[in-house]
């Protein structure tokens, strides 16, 4: 049988798959994050490196601007009409979106394309920054009025080589904000600029909590202070730099390359919580995915595991269950009776039990009804059944069981507590049937095979069945015995039949009225070399089980044919001889053939031979036996029904079935002498032959007595050692002769 999955072992299955896809995940997460992170830093640097130029390419745009206008406004020096100038300023400063745009010369005059006046303070610093450094560009700075960020760019004048002022432009702080942003990281990214020379923060893409980056590096919030040292270094050096650091519980990435404008440098930064989002979003996904096709898996596996689970108990129900009752069956009792009989320390039986009448139940009351009953038999078992112990249906009406033994006396209490169980359970209220069981019991004495331990059951349960007193029996040495001895005949029957060991012996029937011969039964004779003759109770009953009979009641009708064809020949009038038939050939359609041809064979009148068929085997199928008389009954043969009496044929049965003679029990002489009532009974009978008008023949008449009261009663033949015993054929031959005198 297929192992079963147990719930256990699917459920470790789990586990592990669930253990397993955990861990797969997490270094699934790990290896995108480390992927994304490697991809993020390559953007980075991409976008911050696009980011300065496009910064220094605005701000040298607008420088070049500035220079333009200088251009025009030198040529106008020494900038008499002051109103022109200012217009002009005026036009230029709304044309390139400047917030202001201003002139200041050497001696510190101002001229603006706004009416308001700036502080003088303000003016003289861009004054002098200007003029210290040729171009001048300030970092985001308060407006001097208002609370407005600008950035100041400004350049110097000249006339014929000599400088005469200063062209300043005012604008607002977010004409370089926009290119600090860092677009593609969906607005968490953005750069900053700071002054290589102090760490002091210039312009910002967005607003920023600190005002000098050295500040924060001399804080903790990098993750080494070594790492905090070579950025700086890599700052001042104005080279490339790439660096984590942790700000208001963030961790971010930082890349930072050198500017052309001043001595700035601009660092591009984006918080890692992106990319962990990013990863994470991406992981959840394929959790998701992944954790969809496990559970479609497991959804599946589960599927396949029941199904196969329900195929397997199917098989099991076939192969090992009794479909009617439930119970056990004959395969599984097998399988599993060692196992319980070890359990039971051996001190066990087995028991065969069979319910007598079963089939009377099945016949008046039909199939449900029995059905009914075994189910009921089985329930009861079931109940009384102890620890290790089991018990199976075997067939029809048996059931084995294998039962804890301590000693005869209790198991037959045990025994007889459950037929009476039984008894009380199951007969019906409303039947005159009696149902009752018999009991084979096999003592666990001997280690054999089960199917041994079931036959010397089997062997038991015959001797209960058979006996009126104890339905309970026991195997014992006696029977073990006779085993042996059927078993020798088993083994040499075919051979003996070979050799000619079986002989005709013939008994005369005489007829009483006139004392003489007047036909004859045959019976068989095993005459062996070594044990002498062995006579047929002890081999036909073997015969019969195992099919051997048929072959042998041929052999022996053949016997009598050739007889009576040698007395034919031998000019003597041969009388009529009686063959016994088992109950095999009533099951065997060609018998009728087979017997016609070979008395035929020998050209053998077929009224000259009788069948006696014994009242048992008409009683247990009264159709078949009907029929078998009226095939013979149409050969030409006769019938007779033998050993009437031993079963319980009634006048009704007799009637239905057409035989040529009846032929007493020899039982029925049992008691003759001793009781009147022995003599009453054989009267009735006779009585009750003779109003079918069949010929009555008297067996085992062994006195005078016997013989003037069949004689008396009106019996026609009689049979027994009074007469003649069955004699030899020659012996026989000599009662001929004496017949012929
Ligand atoms: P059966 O057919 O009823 O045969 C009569 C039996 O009674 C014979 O036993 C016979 O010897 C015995 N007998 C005859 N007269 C007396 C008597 O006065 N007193 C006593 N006590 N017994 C008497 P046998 O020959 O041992 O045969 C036993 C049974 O074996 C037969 O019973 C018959 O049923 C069966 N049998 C014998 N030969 C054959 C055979 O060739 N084929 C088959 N199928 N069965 C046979
Ligand atoms: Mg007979
Ligand atoms: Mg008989």
């Amino acid at each position: 049988m297929a192992k079963k999955i147990s719930f256990r072992s699917l459920l470790v299955l789990f586990a592990v798959g669930a253990v397993l896809l955990t861990g797969g995940v997490a270094c699934y997460w790990q290896y995108i994050r480390h992927a994304l992170e490697a991809d993020v830093k390559t953007l980075i640097m991409a976008n911050g490196t696009e980011a300065a130029a496009d910064f220094d390419r605005a701000i040298n745009a607008d420088r070049h601007v500035l220079e333009t206008i200088a251009i025009t406004t030198q040529n106008d020096y020494p900038w008499k009409n002051s109103w022109e100038l200012e217009s002009f300023l005026l036009q230029q400063s709304q044309y390139n979106s400047f917030l202001a745009l201003g002139l200041i010369t050497m001696q510190g005059k101002v001229f603006l394309s706004q009416t308001q006046p700036l502080p003088e303070e303000f003016t003289q610093h861009i004054l002098e920054r200007t003029l210290q450094e040729g171009t001048y560009l300030s970092g985001q700075e308060p407006a001097p009025e208002g609370d407005e960020q600008i950035v100041i760019q400004a350049v110097t004048l000249h006339r014929a080589n000599s400088t005469i002022g200063v062209l300043f432009a005012i604008m607002p702080d977010d004409r370089y904000e926009e290119l600090l942003k860092l677009p593609v990281f969906g607005g968490e990214g953005f750069s900053f600029i700071i002054r290589r020379s102090d760490g002091a923060v210039m312009l910002e893409g967005r607003d920023i909590s600190f005002a000098n980056l050295y500040d924060v590096l001399h804080r903790s919030e990098f993750s080494s202070f070594k790492q905090a040292r070579q950025l700086r270094q890599s700052i001042m050096d104005g080279a490339f730099a790439f660096a984590q650091y942790k700000f208001a519980k963030k961790r971010r990435f930082l890349y930072g390359l050198k500017l052309d404008v001043n001595d700035w440098y601009l660092l591009a930064e984006l918080p890692t919580a992106t990319v962990e989002m990013q990863a994470r979003n991406f992981t959840s996904m394929s959790v998701g995915l992944f954790a969809f096709i496990f559970i479609i898996f497991s959804v599946f596996l589960a599927f396949i595991l029941r199904l196969r689970e329900y195929s397997n108990r199917q098989l099991f129900m076939t192969a090992f269950v009794d479909p009617l009752t439930g119970a056990d069956n004959l395969n599984r009792m097998s399988q599993i009776f060692e196992e319980h009989l070890n359990a039971l320390d051996r001190m066990a039986s087995v028991v065969i039990f069979d319910i007598t009448k079963f089939k009377v139940i099945n016949d008046m009351y039909g199939y449900e009804r029995g059905n009914q009953v075994l189910q009921r038999i089985a329930e009861i078992l079931r109940e009384e059944m102890l620890p290790n112990e089991c018990f199976c249906r075997s067939a029809a009406d048996n059931f084995v069981l294998l039962l804890s033994y301590q000693d005869r006396p209790q198991f037959h209490t045990r025994l007889n507590h459950l037929a009476a169980q039984i008894r009380r359970d199951c007969t019906a209220a409303d039947a005159c049937v009696m149902l009752d069981v018999a009991f084979g019991v096999y003592e666990v004495t001997e280690h054999i095979p089960f199917y041994i331990m079931m036959d010397r059951a089997y062997l038991a349960l015959e001797k209960a069945k058979r006996s009126s007193r104890d339905k309970v029996q026991f195997y014992d040495e006696q029977d073990r015995r006779r085993i042996l001895t059927e078993r020798q005949v088993e083994n040499s029957m075919e051979a003996a039949l070979k050799n000619g060991e079986f002989c005709v012996y013939l008994q005369p029937k005489v007829d009483l009225k006139t004392g003489q011969m007047t036909e004859a039964e045959a019976l068989v004779r095993w005459i062996t070399p070594d044990k002498g003759i062995i006579s047929p109770d002890a081999f036909i009953p073997v015969f019969e089980k195992n099919g051997f009979v048929l072959k042998l009641d041929m052999y022996i009708l053949e016997q009598v044919v050739k007889l009576q064809d040698k007395w034919k020949k031998e000019g003597r009038t041969p009388v009529p001889v009686a063959v016994n038939f088992s109950r095999q050939h009533l099951n065997d359609s060609l018998y009728l053939t087979q017997m016609t041809r070979l008395v035929d064979r020998y050209q053998v009148p077929h009224e000259l031979i009788e069948v006696e068929l014994t009242e048992s085997l008409i009683l247990d199928n009264v159709e078949l036996a009907q029929n078998a008389i009226r095939g013979l009954h149409q050969k030409g043969f006769s019938v007779v029904m033998d050993d009437f009496g031993s079963g319980y044929s009634s006048l009704n049965v007799l009637k239905g079935l057409q035989f040529d003679g009846i032929k007493l029990d020899k039982e029925f002489l049992n008691g003759f002498d001793d009781t009147k009532a022995a003599k009453q009974v054989i009267i009735g009978a006779v009585e009750m032959i003779k109003k079918l008008g069949v010929k009555v023949i008297a067996e085992g008449v062994e006195t005078t007595a016997q013989v003037e009261f069949f004689r008396s009663i009106g019996c026609d033949l009689g049979q027994g050692y009074y007469f003649d015993k069955p004699l030899p054929v020659e012996e026989f031959e000599k009662r001929l002769l004496s017949l012929e005198k």
